[in-house]
């Protein structure tokens, strides 16, 4: 057998071979697949703005006035109205000077790293940054280092012993859906001369009176460089942001090759973002009861004496074992939810869970239903 070929079996040996199950239809917290009506308990569009009228119309009446591309790069004709006026309402929801639209999360961070750091370069990156956060690090050439998990002593430790030109975390973990301790880790990057970045993926439209994020809710806008964050979770759309001051947002625009080399998001998602952004504004409500959903979730999996972790509308069941989550996830199944299986290389072995992901748009009559069911599961 070849060596391709042994890749593929040693995954399925270990439980750990990923596959494609397409949905045929889904609304915010509820989903058909192979014929079966599921909870859905795996999607990151927490506010359910996915469906939102005022997104729909945005992007129907983009998609009517524009077409479907935006027919270039963003460098040659791609910069249409629509991209200025929402980099100009990120940079006003993040508090800060400007911001630049990039196609997609992944995209935008592989682009900021890469373009920013470089070979002389001394990064240091939370232990469970975001896959995309450590590829843009592989592909800049520059050092880097992880420190332990929201670990400020030892990042301390790293700052001390090899100094760094960045310090890169997130706001919200995705995996863990914890908060990074952002006040003592702004305290010491600065103390060492470093600038920072912040992916606020799971943060933005969430946290903050606002709804701007963890950066901002700390009040930490003017000393964080980088807030990055994507319109493709809570904001329900696609696409990805970083706001800055101008100086950056000049550099990136020349140097970032993932921004240069790709034909800019089409009109309809931009019109759909820029929505998604008045949504946030103007209906608070949403996240408010998201964050109150996650509570009440947290508390019933703790009474049951489940290894519940993180503080968020991400509420991770850790159960160890790769077969164990595997298990219990096709179980829910069986009983209408569909719970994710985390397993490494997403999380450290041992550490694999289900990543049980709410939305503004589930019931309290849903959380029962999954609360019945995990209680079926677990006393079998
Ligand atoms: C999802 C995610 C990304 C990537 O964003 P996409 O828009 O989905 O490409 C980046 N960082 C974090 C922390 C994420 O969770």
């Amino acid at each position: 057998m070849d060596r391709l070929e042994h890749q593929l079996q040693q995954r399925r040996q270990q439980h750990r071979l990923r596959q494609l199950r397409p949905v045929q239809q889904r609304q915010p917290g509820r989903l058909l697949r192979e014929d079966r009506d599921l909870l859905d308990f795996s999607a990151n569009d927490y506010l359910g703005l996915s469906q939102h009228p005022r997104l729909r119309e945005a992007a129907i009446k983009a998609l009517q006035q524009w077409g479907t591309g935006s027919a270039a790069s963003r460098l040659l004709s791609g910069t249409l109205a629509l991209h200025r006026d929402l980099e100009e309402a990120v940079a006003a929801f993040k508090h800060k000077p400007a911001a630049l639209v990039f196609n997609s999360g992944y995209q935008a961070n592989v682009g900021l790293l890469s373009g920013l750091c470089d070979k002389g370069d001394i990064v240091l990156a939370d232990r469970l940054s975001h896959a995309s956060l450590l590829d843009g690090l592989v592909l800049s050439g520059a050092r880097w280092h992880r420190f332990r998990h929201n670990d400020m002593g030892h990042l301390e430790t790293l700052l001390k012993r090899h100094g760094a030109q960045w310090v890169i975390t997130e706001s919200v973990f995705s995996m863990d859906g914890d908060l990074a301790p952002l006040n003592d880790l702004v305290t010491l990057a600065k103390r060492h001369g470093a600038r920072i970045l912040v992916d606020e993926a799971h943060a933005t439209g969430i946290f903050g009176n606002d709804g701007a994020g963890r950066v901002s809710e700390l009040g930490l806008s003017d000393q964080v460089d980088l807030v990055m964050g994507t319109f493709s979770k809570a904001l329900g759309s696609f696409g990805a942001y970083v706001a800055c001051d101008a100086m950056l947002r000049d550099l990136l625009i020349n140097l970032s090759r993932s921004f240069i080399y790709s034909t800019s998001l089409p009109p309809a998602v931009i019109a759909a973002n820029q929505a998604a952004l008045e949504v946030v504004h103007d209906e608070p409500q949403r996240r408010t009861r998201l964050l109150q959903l996650a509570a009440d979730l947290r508390a019933a999996l703790q009474q049951r004496h489940c290894e519940v972790v993180g503080e968020s509308q991400i509420v991770p069941w850790v159960l160890g074992e790769d077969e164990a989550v595997v298990r219990v996830s096709g179980q829910l199944e069986e009983r209408g939810l569909c719970v994710p299986a985390i397993r490494p290389p997403t999380v450290s072995p041992g550490q694999a869970r289900l990543r049980i992901s709410l939305s503004a748009a589930h019931s309290g009559t849903d959380l029962r239903t999954l609360l019945d069911a995990i209680d079926e599961v677990t006393h079998v």
